[in-house]
């Protein structure tokens, strides 16, 4: 079943505690889309994978028997029936700690197979900070349609008729195209037309997760709409696009999700831009991967934002948590034996979201690459 972008929210906090029983969690993420064969080359990849993995990595015969265990599970749900519409599945198994957690999304994941003392929630969390629901608003001067668009689609129109085509309707049922133009030219219509979309547009954003807005309409229109709107409505409207009567409803949809991810990135820049402000002593501004990790094992950190592209080996131990970029022949906290790490920022992005840090992605953004990749806003200066 396909999780709501909420309940793969609660899974990952949950995943993020999560401690394994043997040494090691097994993640496996896999594009399942209908365009690739993934039936077929699904186990395959999962058992070459596998056997590279622990080979490579020393794994002991007792740790390899449990993760062959989580494995087995891996494949049985491989080879069940997966929900057709989805493109990407996430499993995580412990199965001895009684752990195994699925996570059916309707984007697609890169296969990879992890075995690591933590859940890699990292690919889920960026795919869902990535495909945040927002609304579109489709502004005419007496007709307008409120569309709020999920990582599915549209999952709800709300449709706003003006007040002279509500009134025609009421009292005599139609409208003579002369008298119908003529009403929609009146200013005075037109704006409370605007206003009362604004109103229906901001109970719509109370009541959805969605925070930003898209107006779709010719130029003018939508200045004139967004100019009716008070704040803080209008700070969520977030771009335009034009409008083209020829265009289907779904390529519509596929605009302006694009010009939100613009709008994201450029306050991603910002935000980049803001830290890096705010780097220095007194400034809540932390960045690169040793400064980032230490203040979210102090329980400083607000916000995390990480390169989406930036991944980095590193090592960590199971026993006290201790992570960091250089090899070592012992953890030096605790002493203990340390794990080998694919992906270290993964581990800063578990310690976000168990800590209920505010997660954001940025891509190629120069400012955050200067930063080191991964940077944040601590709670206090
Ligand atoms: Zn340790």
């Amino acid at each position: 079943m396909i999780d709501s972008a909420a309940e793969v929210r609660r899974k990952l906090k949950a995943l993020a505690g999560a401690k394994p029983v043997g040494g090691a969690f097994l993640t496996a993420t896999l594009s399942t889309s209908r365009l690739d064969d993934w039936r077929l080359s699904a186990p395959s990849f999962l058992h070459s994978e596998f056997n590279r993995r622990t080979q490579e990595d020393g794994t002991s015969r007792s740790d390899k028997r449990l993760l062959q265990s989580d494995l087995d599970y891996v494949l049985e749900v491989v080879s069940y029936e997966i929900t057709p519409r989805t493109q990407g599945l996430a499993l995580f198994v412990d199965d001895r700690g009684g752990h195994s957690e699925r996570i059916e999304l309707p984007f697609r994941l890169l296969n990879r197979l992890v075995m690591e003392p933590s859940a890699y929630i990292r690919p889920v969390a960026h795919a869902l900070s990535l495909l945040e629901p927002f609304v579109i608003a489709r502004v005419s001067r007496d007709e307008s349609s409120l569309l709020l668009v999920d990582e599915w689609g549209v999952a709800q129109e709300d449709d706003v008729a003006g007040p002279w085509l509500r009134w025609s309707d009421r009292e005599t049922g139609e409208v003579s195209i002369k008298e119908y133009f003529a009403a929609a030219r009146q200013d005075e219509l037109v704006e409370l037309h605007y206003k009362e979309v604004g109103a229906t547009l901001a109970k719509l954003l109370e009541a959805s997760q969605a925070r930003r807005v898209v107006v779709c309409a010719p130029h003018e229109i939508a200045t004139n709409f967004r100019r009716a709107l008070a704040q803080p409505l209008a700070g969520h409207v977030v771009a335009e696009i034009s409008f083209d009567a020829a265009a289907s409803a779904s390529q519509m949809v596929a605009n302006a999700r694009q010009a939100v991810e613009q709008a994201r990135n450029r306050e991603m820049a910002a935000l980049a831009a803001r830290i890096k402000e705010g780097l220095s002593r007194e400034g809540r501004g932390v960045s690169g991967f040793d400064d980032v990790l230490g203040a979210l094992t102090r329980h400083q950190l607000q916000v995390l934002l990480v390169d989406r592209n930036y991944r980095v080996p590193g090592w960590t131990c199971a026993g006290c948590g201790w992570a960091g970029l250089s090899e070592v022949e012992t953890c030096p906290t605790c002493g203990g034996c340390p794990a080998h790490l694919d992906d270290a920022v993964g581990e800063i992005v578990r310690l976000a979201i168990l800590q209920g840090c505010q997660l954001e992605v940025g891509e190629n953004i120069p400012v955050l690459e200067e930063l080191g990749g991964v940077a944040g806003l601590l709670r206090y200066s």
